[in-house]
């Protein structure tokens, strides 16, 4: 029989990629979002792409009541939780926002489900739960820690749900720790586009491609790296978004949990990243050198091997994808939407 799987935040960047893999999956997919950093007419660009009418509710993790009206509409067979903040500079002005959304966010979806009995959840974690004392590739038994109130909200709901699996043995996670997730769907229809200035390298790059800003601000040249630029581990959306689909299989058909890493396995510098949106935009983007950001540290990268051994995750799709699928998203679908 079909199952049928809860996707909150699903109309943002990485929830909109996830419910077409969903759907090309064969999962019949219900779409909880509260349109705080999303646009409803994604529904209608998921369609045009799955030929599949969305099912889409507007609602917040927040409202209790509406969530268990949501649970009592629907037969969830698993639920994918995506809905959060995620800005860290801006977690750092609002703490106890970021808290509030991401964590309570959590247990009340916990909550719902436990009333519900679903007992499969998969939750969007991060790179960011690492501690930056460690040395890539970074290992998914490797020492936690947290320099951000984002961080903290992210390593807080991993130990949340480590602790609601301890109490209730029937539930089963997945916890994805995300590296770099960029580029967007084949179809130019969905991506990710930011209301405010970006902070991440690849939408702020795809800003100077379109002319909105003059130049990248290439934020230090001196790490002991191979070109002296911070190094990360990007990952195309649409190869994190099949890692879900993984996931999902992993918890509904062998009832394991799981926490693995999701990225490449290898980096790239932000010197490689420019150029390759230079190839893909066809012009030489400009860029200036300017002092490191605070915060940051020289490189990060994922080691994949648990992935690939527990879910078979592996990736197809490679820098240049990213950048050219970036492009594709930033110069028709992006216009529009
Ligand atoms: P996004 O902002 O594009 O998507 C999040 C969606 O959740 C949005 O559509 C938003 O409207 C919705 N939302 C926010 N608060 C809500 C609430 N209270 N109730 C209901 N809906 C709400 O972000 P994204 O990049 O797609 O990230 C998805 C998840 O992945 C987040 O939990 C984020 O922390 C995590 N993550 C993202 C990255 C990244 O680089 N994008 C990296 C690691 C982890
Ligand atoms: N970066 C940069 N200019 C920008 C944005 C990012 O040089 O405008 C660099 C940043 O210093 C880091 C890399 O690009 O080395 C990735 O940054 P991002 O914020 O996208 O990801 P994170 O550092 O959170 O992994």
């Amino acid at each position: 029989m079909t199952k049928r799987i809860l996707l909150t935040g699903g109309l943002g960047y990485i929830g909109s990629h996830t419910y077409v893999a969903l759907v090309a999956a064969g999962y019949d997919v219900v779409i909880l979002d509260n349109l705080s950093n999303s646009k409803r007419s994604v529904c209608d660009r998921l369609a045009q792409i799955t030929g599949r009418d969305t099912t889409f509710v507007q609602a917040d993790i927040l409202d209790e009541p509406a969530l268990a009206q949501l649970f009592s509409d629907y037969d969830f067979d698993a639920v994918i939780h995506f809905a959060g903040l995620k800005a860290v500079g801006e977690s750092v002005e609002k703490p106890l926002e970021y808290m509030q959304v991401n964590v309570t966010g959590l247990v009340n979806i916990l909550q719902a489900m436990q009333a519900a009995s679903v007992n499969a959840l998969v939750f969007s974690s991060s790179a960011t739960v690492y501690d930056v004392s460690n040395t890539s590739p970074l290992r998914e038994d490797m020492q936690t820690g947290f320099t951000n109130p984002y961080g903290y909200t992210k390593l807080t709901c991993e130990q949340i749900l480590e602790q609601a699996v301890a109490a209730n043995p029937s539930l089963k996670t997945g916890v994805l720790r995300y590296f770099n997730p960029a580029g967007a769907d084949v179809s130019g229809l969905i991506g990710e586009d930011p209301n405010d200035i970006p902070n991440n390298l690849m939408p702020y790059i795809s800003r100077v491609a379109i002319g909105e800003y003059e130049f990248l601000r290439v934020w230090g040249d001196d790490y002991d790296t191979p070109d002296g630029t911070g190094v990360r581990d990007y990952i195309h959306v649409s190869d994190l978004a099949n890692g879900h689909v993984l996931s999902l299989n992993a918890l509904l058909d062998r009832d394991e949990s799981h926490l693995v890493n999701l990225g490449r396995g290898r980096g790239y510098s932000v010197m490689q990243v420019l150029n390759s949106y230079s190839r893909a935009c066809g012009r030489e983007l400009p860029y200036q050198v300017m002092p490191r950001r605070a915060g940051d540290i020289a490189e990060m990268y994922a080691d994949v091997e648990r992935a690939k051994q527990v879910l078979g995750f592996t990736v197809s799709r490679d820098l240049d994808d990213m950048c050219d699928s970036s492009w594709n998203w930033i110069t028709t679908g992006a216009k529009d939407a």
